[in-house]
Protein backbone atom coordinates (compact mmCIF):
# COMPACT_ATOMS: atom_id res chain seq x y z
CA UNK A 1 0.00 0.00 0.00
CA UNK A 2 1.24 3.55 -1.05
CA UNK A 3 2.04 5.79 2.28
CA UNK A 4 -0.39 8.36 3.02
CA UNK A 5 1.77 10.24 5.33
CA UNK A 6 5.29 11.10 6.34
CA UNK A 7 6.45 10.32 9.58
CA UNK A 8 9.03 11.96 11.72
CA UNK A 9 11.08 9.65 13.11
CA UNK A 10 12.00 11.98 15.66
CA UNK A 11 9.04 12.80 16.87
CA UNK A 12 6.30 10.73 15.57
CA UNK A 13 4.60 13.15 14.18
CA UNK A 14 2.82 12.35 11.18
CA UNK A 15 2.32 14.99 8.34
CA UNK A 16 -0.04 15.22 5.30
CA UNK A 17 2.77 16.20 2.79
CA UNK A 18 5.86 17.11 1.82
CA UNK A 19 5.72 20.67 2.19
CA UNK A 20 4.47 19.71 5.75
CA UNK A 21 7.09 17.87 6.22
CA UNK A 22 9.37 20.57 4.94
CA UNK A 23 7.59 22.94 7.52
CA UNK A 24 8.09 20.41 10.74
CA UNK A 25 11.73 20.12 9.38
CA UNK A 26 12.11 24.27 9.55
CA UNK A 27 10.40 24.56 12.68
CA UNK A 28 11.98 21.24 14.83
CA UNK A 29 15.30 20.78 13.00
CA UNK A 30 14.38 16.87 12.23
CA UNK A 31 15.49 15.44 9.38
CA UNK A 32 14.42 11.36 9.63
CA UNK A 33 11.13 11.46 7.68
CA UNK A 34 9.56 8.26 5.90
CA UNK A 35 6.37 7.08 4.03
CA UNK A 36 4.02 5.72 6.46
CA UNK A 37 0.61 4.04 5.83
CA UNK A 38 -1.18 5.76 8.74
CA UNK A 39 -3.25 8.39 8.03
CA UNK A 40 -3.41 11.82 9.56
CA UNK A 41 -6.47 11.96 11.41
CA UNK A 42 -9.10 14.47 10.04
CA UNK A 43 -11.49 14.83 13.04
CA UNK A 44 -13.85 17.73 12.41
CA UNK A 45 -15.41 19.14 15.89
CA UNK A 46 -19.48 18.84 15.30
CA UNK A 47 -19.93 22.06 17.18
CA UNK A 48 -17.57 24.75 15.84
CA UNK A 49 -15.91 22.79 12.81
CA UNK A 50 -12.24 22.59 14.11
CA UNK A 51 -10.26 19.77 12.25
CA UNK A 52 -8.07 18.12 14.70
CA UNK A 53 -5.46 16.13 13.40
CA UNK A 54 -4.61 13.22 16.50
CA UNK A 55 -6.92 12.02 19.35
CA UNK A 56 -4.15 14.45 21.30
CA UNK A 57 -5.39 17.47 19.47
CA UNK A 58 -9.37 16.30 19.81
CA UNK A 59 -8.39 15.52 23.46
CA UNK A 60 -6.98 18.40 23.68
CA UNK A 61 -10.00 20.95 22.09
CA UNK A 62 -12.39 18.89 24.56
CA UNK A 63 -10.28 20.25 27.65
CA UNK A 64 -10.32 23.79 26.09
CA UNK A 65 -13.78 24.06 24.69
CA UNK A 66 -16.37 21.73 26.74
CA UNK A 67 -17.04 20.59 22.86
CA UNK A 68 -16.72 16.53 23.11
CA UNK A 69 -18.94 15.03 19.42
CA UNK A 70 -16.10 14.79 16.61
CA UNK A 71 -16.97 13.43 13.38
CA UNK A 72 -13.77 11.46 11.89
CA UNK A 73 -13.10 12.57 7.96
CA UNK A 74 -9.78 10.93 7.85
CA UNK A 75 -11.23 8.98 5.02
CA UNK A 76 -12.52 11.79 2.87
CA UNK A 77 -9.44 13.66 3.85
CA UNK A 78 -6.46 10.93 3.27
CA UNK A 79 -4.81 10.58 -0.43
CA UNK A 80 -1.79 8.66 -1.51
CA UNK A 81 1.24 11.18 -0.42
CA UNK A 82 3.11 12.54 -3.54
CA UNK A 83 7.01 12.78 -2.94
CA UNK A 84 7.26 14.91 -5.56
CA UNK A 85 8.53 18.25 -4.45
CA UNK A 86 6.47 21.24 -5.23
CA UNK A 87 7.71 23.71 -8.07
CA UNK A 88 7.51 26.56 -5.89
CA UNK A 89 9.51 25.30 -2.89
CA UNK A 90 12.22 27.78 -2.48
CA UNK A 91 14.21 24.94 -0.60
CA UNK A 92 17.13 25.42 -3.04
CA UNK A 93 19.24 23.29 -0.64
CA UNK A 94 17.34 20.23 -1.59
CA UNK A 95 18.46 21.47 -5.56
CA UNK A 96 21.96 20.51 -7.03
CA UNK A 97 22.61 23.87 -7.97
CA UNK A 98 25.26 22.38 -10.80
CA UNK A 99 22.37 20.70 -12.44
CA UNK A 100 20.42 23.87 -13.20
CA UNK A 101 20.68 23.90 -16.91
CA UNK A 102 22.97 27.25 -17.22
CA UNK A 103 25.14 27.20 -20.61
CA UNK A 104 28.66 27.24 -19.05
CA UNK A 105 30.71 29.56 -19.97
CA UNK A 106 33.87 28.47 -21.81
CA UNK A 107 37.67 30.35 -20.96
CA UNK A 108 40.54 30.14 -22.07
CA UNK A 109 42.62 28.16 -19.38
CA UNK A 110 45.28 29.24 -16.82
CA UNK A 111 48.88 27.91 -17.82
CA UNK A 112 51.95 28.73 -16.39
CA UNK A 113 52.83 32.10 -17.87
CA UNK A 114 56.97 31.64 -17.66
CA UNK A 115 56.26 28.22 -19.52
CA UNK A 116 54.03 30.04 -21.96
CA UNK A 117 56.91 32.36 -22.91
CA UNK A 118 59.21 30.51 -23.05
CA UNK A 119 57.34 27.97 -25.59
CA UNK A 120 56.41 30.84 -27.54
CA UNK A 121 60.36 32.05 -27.82
CA UNK A 122 60.93 28.36 -29.15
CA UNK A 123 58.86 29.70 -31.65
CA UNK A 124 55.36 27.85 -31.18
CA UNK A 125 52.35 29.72 -31.56
CA UNK A 126 50.22 31.32 -28.67
CA UNK A 127 47.88 28.59 -29.14
CA UNK A 128 49.61 25.72 -29.40
CA UNK A 129 51.91 26.91 -26.77
CA UNK A 130 48.71 27.05 -24.62
CA UNK A 131 47.37 23.74 -25.67
CA UNK A 132 50.53 21.69 -24.75
CA UNK A 133 50.80 23.19 -21.19
CA UNK A 134 46.82 22.97 -20.49
CA UNK A 135 47.02 19.59 -21.62
CA UNK A 136 50.36 18.20 -20.04
CA UNK A 137 49.35 19.28 -17.01
CA UNK A 138 50.94 22.38 -16.92
CA UNK A 139 53.70 21.15 -15.18
CA UNK A 140 57.36 21.15 -17.36
CA UNK A 141 58.58 22.15 -20.69
CA UNK A 142 59.38 18.59 -21.05
CA UNK A 143 55.54 17.50 -20.87
CA UNK A 144 54.28 20.26 -22.93
CA UNK A 145 57.08 19.57 -25.81
CA UNK A 146 56.10 16.16 -25.73
CA UNK A 147 52.49 16.67 -25.61
CA UNK A 148 53.31 18.68 -29.06
CA UNK A 149 55.16 16.44 -30.59
CA UNK A 150 52.56 13.43 -29.64
CA UNK A 151 49.57 15.79 -30.72
CA UNK A 152 51.24 17.33 -33.72
CA UNK A 153 49.28 15.88 -36.04
CA UNK A 154 46.41 17.21 -34.26
CA UNK A 155 43.23 19.20 -36.35
CA UNK A 156 42.94 21.83 -33.56
CA UNK A 157 46.45 22.14 -32.35
CA UNK A 158 46.74 25.58 -33.28
CA UNK A 159 43.51 26.39 -31.36
CA UNK A 160 42.91 27.50 -27.87
CA UNK A 161 42.18 25.26 -25.58
CA UNK A 162 38.73 26.48 -23.61
CA UNK A 163 37.48 25.16 -20.17
CA UNK A 164 34.02 25.53 -18.57
CA UNK A 165 35.04 28.28 -16.11
CA UNK A 166 33.97 26.87 -13.21
CA UNK A 167 36.90 24.23 -13.86
CA UNK A 168 39.01 26.90 -14.04
CA UNK A 169 38.45 28.42 -10.71
CA UNK A 170 39.94 25.38 -9.27
CA UNK A 171 43.31 25.32 -8.48
CA UNK A 172 45.72 24.37 -11.75
CA UNK A 173 48.10 22.04 -9.32
CA UNK A 174 48.75 20.57 -6.10
CA UNK A 175 51.15 22.20 -3.90
CA UNK A 176 54.47 20.69 -3.62
CA UNK A 177 56.32 19.59 -0.65
CA UNK A 178 59.75 21.05 -0.32
CA UNK A 179 61.58 17.77 -1.81
CA UNK A 180 59.46 17.67 -4.58
CA UNK A 181 59.85 21.15 -5.50
CA UNK A 182 64.07 20.36 -5.34
CA UNK A 183 63.12 17.10 -7.59
CA UNK A 184 60.96 19.67 -9.74
CA UNK A 185 63.83 22.20 -9.76
CA UNK A 186 66.63 19.06 -11.13
CA UNK A 187 63.70 18.46 -13.50
CA UNK A 188 64.12 21.85 -14.94
CA UNK A 189 67.56 20.71 -15.89
CA UNK A 190 66.90 17.91 -18.09
CA UNK A 191 63.91 19.83 -19.61
CA UNK A 192 66.23 22.25 -20.72
CA UNK A 193 67.98 19.26 -22.35
CA UNK A 194 64.93 17.95 -23.58
CA UNK A 195 63.97 20.55 -25.35
CA UNK A 196 67.18 21.24 -27.26
CA UNK A 197 66.63 17.27 -28.02
CA UNK A 198 63.34 18.49 -29.69
CA UNK A 199 64.26 21.48 -31.30
CA UNK A 200 66.71 19.70 -33.19
CA UNK A 201 64.14 16.89 -34.13
CA UNK A 202 61.84 19.02 -35.46
CA UNK A 203 63.81 20.83 -37.41
CA UNK A 204 64.89 17.83 -39.41
CA UNK A 205 60.90 17.26 -39.94
CA UNK A 206 60.95 19.85 -41.42
ZN1 LIG B 1 9.50 15.76 14.39
ZN1 LIG C 1 -15.09 22.64 18.86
Amino acid sequence: MAGVSLKCGDCGALLKSVEEAQEHAELTKHTDFSESTEAVLNLVCSTCGKPCRSKTESDLHTKRTGHTEFTDKTSETTKPISLEVPKSSNDVDMVDASTAGEPEEMVVPDVDSKLLEELESMGFSKERATRALHFSGNSSLEAAANWIVEHEDDADIDQMPLVSAKSKSEPPKPSLTPEERKAKAQELVYDFIFIIFVLCLLNQLT
